[in-house]
């Protein structure tokens, strides 16, 4: 049998998700030499919105403009959530430098700094988020002033219907239109990646564009779903604008989603250039510790091919879908460490009757048990391991889909984690 690579680094980030990236990113600004492991695909799940925190209490389905008035409530009320354990500014500082990083990466974002912004969803809600990518934020200034706009979908295209949101949203958006186009060039069924694909060519935006023109009449915006080309979409934007006449924006489509797409490309091509050693599409299989402490992965596709050696580390491994958690008959349980999970006493109590009742369900609130150095505790209070960290969804307390807290979280985890490991190290 081949003898496996050995890896030494300071730092081993397990996880390729937002919070995994986010860590691995604010690890190497600090010149720390990290690893990082996970499969980045889970990322084109994600709708490509940065929310910070929309919703809180659940139970009371309370909504919120400003959040960091949200994080100051979240915290006062739930002083184990893990935004309680971060001073606002290091969150503001995290998710300023998240989206400048995303910026030099080419795929600018934009915010307000002490609002959510409003974006209309493909099936007509309005979803309250806080950073938006640059594309899609004339969407949420037309919103805002209700002004007379185009909505445009395609023969073919799935899940994205230009008549549905605008019958949804006509009593509160009456100078809205919408039309369905042929998309230039592409067979009957139509998937975003071969739209967005297809728009990076000068031609097929002439196409589009020509078809567009004589509908615009007094529209003064042209919205299109999220298809605006994978890698060039701030130039893919542009030049459509310039031929159509007015400004366009981009409206979320399902996930899997172009704009989460884009998130994966910008993070998985640029980490590297920092200094990370990436290791996409493979899994930490198995944990030891050795003498002196240190944690010795065994890393692989389906087994062990490479063995990484980490002073510390941080546990970003996501939830269920992720696989940082797992669920038997009678407990949830972490999946690498077998770390204790705060979880509702008996499987009973982990859903309520209804599944899509608006008061959640205790299983989405499981998770890790955090010191205020973002190290995972034990029953009885203490930290697993001095140099193993967590961020991201795995923590507890944070519903993040019914909280809308989900990337915003995961980079603010990601920053408190790397902070308590550089004071701490
Ligand atoms: C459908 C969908 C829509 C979303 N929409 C939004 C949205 O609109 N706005 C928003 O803010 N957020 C949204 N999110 C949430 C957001 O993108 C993140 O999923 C969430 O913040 C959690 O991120 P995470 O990094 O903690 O976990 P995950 O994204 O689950 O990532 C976990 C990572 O850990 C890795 N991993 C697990 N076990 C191991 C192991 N043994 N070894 C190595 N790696 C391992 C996985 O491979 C994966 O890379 C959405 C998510 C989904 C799924």
């Amino acid at each position: 049998m081949a003898q496996s690579e050995t890896i030494h680094c300071e730092l081993m980030v397990i996880g390729a998700g937002m919070a995994g990236m986010a860590a691995a990113l604010f690890a190497a600004r600090h010149h720390v030499s990290t690893v990082q492991v996970g499969l980045s695909a889970e990322i084109i799940y994600a709708s490509g919105l940065i929310d910070l925190l929309g919703v809180h209490p659940i139970e009371k389905g309370r909504r919120w403009r400003n959040p960091w008035a949200a994080i100051a409530a979240v915290s006062k009320s739930c002083p184990n959530h893990p935004f309680a354990r971060l001073p606002r500014s290091d969150i503001r500082a995290a998710l300023d430098e998240f989206i400048d990083f995303l910026a030099t990466a080419g795929l600018p974002y934009r915010c307000y700094k002490d609002r959510n912004a409003d974006v209309v969803t493909p099936v007509g809600s309005i979803k309250r988020t806080y950073a938006v990518p640059q594309s899609m934020w004339r969407g949420v200034l037309a919103w805002h002033r209700k002004c007379p706009c185009l909505i445009v979908d395609f023969h073919g295209l799935k899940g994205f219907s230009a008549r549905q949101i605008q019958s949804v949203l006509k009593d509160r958006w009456p100078a809205l239109r919408a039309v369905r186009l042929a998309f230039p060039d592409l067979p009957a069924e139509l998937y975003p990646e071969r739209m967005a694909h297809a728009l990076e060519l000068s031609r097929t935006r002439e196409q589009l564009a020509a078809a567009v023109r004589p509908l615009i009449k007094d529209a003064k915006m042209l919205g299109l779903p999220a298809i605006c080309g994978t890698y060039q979409t701030s130039s893919v934007v542009a030049d459509l604008q310039k031929k159509i006449g007015i400004p366009v924006f981009e409206i979320p489509t399902l996930p899997p989603a172009i704009s989460g797409l884009r998130l994966k490309n910008a993070l998985e091509q640029s980490l590297p250039s920092l200094g990370v050693t990436t290791l996409y599409n493979k899994k930490v299989i198995r944990v030891q510790i050795d003498g002196r402490g240190h944690l010795i992965f065994d890393v692989g596709a389906r087994e062990k091919e490479i063995t990484v050696q980490a002073q510390a580390a941080i546990l970003a491994s996501g939830r269920f879908i992720g696989q940082g958690l797992t669920a038997d008959r009678k407990r949830i349980r972490e999946t690498l460490f077998d770390l204790t999970i705060s979880q509702p006493s008996s499987r009973r109590h982990w859903h309520r009757e209804h599944f899509l009742d608006l008061k959640g369900h205790a299983i989405n609130r499981a998770g890790l048990e955090i010191d205020e150095c973002f190290r995972p505790l034990t029953a009885d209070g203490r930290p697993a391991f001095e140099n193993l960290y967590a961020a991201g969804s795995i923590l507890a307390h944070c519903d993040w889909m019914r909280m809308k807290c989900g990337s915003g979280l995961a980079i603010a985890t990601a920053y408190g984690a790397v902070k308590a490991y550089l004071k701490n190290r």
